[in-house]
């Protein structure tokens, strides 16, 4: 059968590296000794600790709870005692309180939580959102931003006609997603559905790259029986999954530029974030573990683990049985957004879809000097967001900051796919970031920016 390709304007054709994991089941990787839960997983308000040193926690137990609206609590991934709070950094780089947890391998549940509910159908919006809630939901796509506040009714009443679900997972090496359409179908339409619910939104569609034709077919199987519910296939683009590219890919329709998807009538969630919003409702499971796709020419078994947040980047690794002895680089995320990170001793968080492990053979990181623009313009047609890299990058070199913001530099999503184009192998987005600090700085020079001193 043959079926429309969505697609985007602008964009590039990378290499996607997904042969290694997309076809294996995804293994429970083992919980390990101590688990470091960050208070702060997720956009907006940390969460404030609720126990204290030599408290005994259950597995799904709250040990932190939400401070605010846009705030969700945290949960204990093991059970055992808490044997302190460290401030450690986490994937982003940043500085995170943890709450610190000796796993006593009993893997005991709290009490009351995975019930079944009796008809999870019957639970009216008021009642779906708690469940959210309370089960610490975040967009598990590596937005993290609170599940709850993306579905609250909208203060200027702006509604949703679209619920799309994210399963195009455009970053090279990750298979995290691509695996869970796979393993766990019903749970992510389940989970769909309970959404189109909460905002009262009339069609919900399953967004699935072509090169995932397998996870496609069984969802459009799946769905076939449900006139609300529509799968589409995108072509093989870069960055094809950003928010923007794939609302228009899926509806036609343009985000404006500081805009949010909801002011086209659309809100965009990742597929996990769907299975695990079924499971939120229908036995009261928190937020508690993820899948984390293991990947690279540095790691022994490429594979896909289903991880409990808070587990050391390094206790994961070791657990593969990859020797780290010739790493030269280690990045939480894809090779393309993700970020590179300098300690293995942070933990797995919601928002962790992959850990990229690199030696120095890797083709990836090999990169040439950076030579002259040749002006060939490559960049400008790669860009998704309708952009001259070239020029923002001409104005950042000469440090003009309102030549920058001339050429929109605010509205770059950061994607790469100018950097990768680039014959002449200039870092466009580095220089790119830079111009966004000072511009988006107070005093649009970059004097009141912690970054820029
Ligand atoms: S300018 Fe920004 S949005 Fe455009 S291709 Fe480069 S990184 Fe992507
Ligand atoms: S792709 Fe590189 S060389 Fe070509 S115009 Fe852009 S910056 Fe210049």
């Amino acid at each position: 059968m043959k079926y429309e390709r969505r697609t985007f304007p602008g964009g590039t054709h990378i290499q996607d590296f997904k042969g290694f994991t997309n076809s294996l089941e995804t293994q429970e990787a083992k919980a390990p000794a101590k688990v470091y839960i960050p208070m702060s997983m997720h956009i907006g308000a940390p969460s404030k600790p609720l126990v204290a040193v030599g408290d005994l926690v259950k597995m799904g137990q709250k040990i932190g709870e939400s401070q605010g609206f846009v705030s969700v609590p945290a949960h204990a991934s093991v059970s055992g005692k808490v044997v302190g709070f460290q401030r450690m950094p986490i994937p982003n780089g940043r500085m995170a309180d943890c709450v610190v947890i000796e796993n006593d391998f009993k893997d005991e549940w709290l009490e009351g939580l995975l019930q079944t509910e009796k008809d999870p159908k019957s639970l009216d919006p008021k009642e779906l959102a708690a469940r959210i809630l309370d089960a610490g939901m975040v967009g598990m796509g590596g937005a993290t931003f609170p599940s709850h506040v993306k579905y609250a009714p909208s203060k200027e009443g702006k509604k949703a006609d679209h619920i799309i679900l994210n399963g195009i997972e455009c970053e090279p090496f990750l298979t995290a997603d691509h695996r869970i359409m796979l393993e766990r179908p019903e749970r992510i339409i389940a989970g769909l559905k309970y959404m189109m619910k909460l905002a009262d939104c009339p069609k919900g569609v399953i967004a699935i790259e072509e090169n995932k034709m397998d996870a496609f077919e069984l969802m459009i199987k799946l769905t076939e029986a449900d006139n609300t519910i529509e799968t589409v296939v995108c072509k093989e683009k870069y960055p094809q999954g950003s928010e923007k590219q794939l609302i228009y890919s899926v509806t036609g329709r343009e985000v404006p530029p500081g805009g949010l998807p909801l002011d086209v009538g659309v809100i965009v969630n990742n597929v996990g974030t769907a299975a695990a919003v079924a499971d939120a409702v229908e036995f009261k499971r928190p937020l508690i573990d993820r899948i984390v796709t293991l990947n690279g020419n540095g790691v022994a078994k490429p594979m896909n683990y289903r991880v409990r947040i808070g587990t050391l980047y390094r206790d994961l690794i070791e657990q593969n049985g990859s020797v780290l002895g010739d790493t030269v680089k280690v990045i939480s995320g894809g090779p393309m957004m993700g970020f590179a990170v300098y300690s293995l001793d942070i933990p797995v968080m919601k928002g962790t879809s992959g850990i990229l492990v690199f030696n120095e053979e890797s083709q990836v990181l090999k990169r040439e000097e950076e030579g002259p623009c040749v002006r060939c313009a490559r960049c400008v047609d790669a860009c998704p967001m309708g952009l001259e890299p070239t020029s923002i990058v001409k104005a950042a070199k000469r440090r003009d900051w309102p030549e920058a913001k001339v050429y929109d530099v605010t509205s770059c999503i950061e994607c790469g796919s100018c950097a990768y184009v680039c014959p002449s192998m200039i870092p466009l987005v580095h220089y790119i970031r830079l111009a966004k600090q000072y511009v988006t700085s107070k005093d649009g020079n970059g004097a009141v920016n912690p970054f820029l001193v």
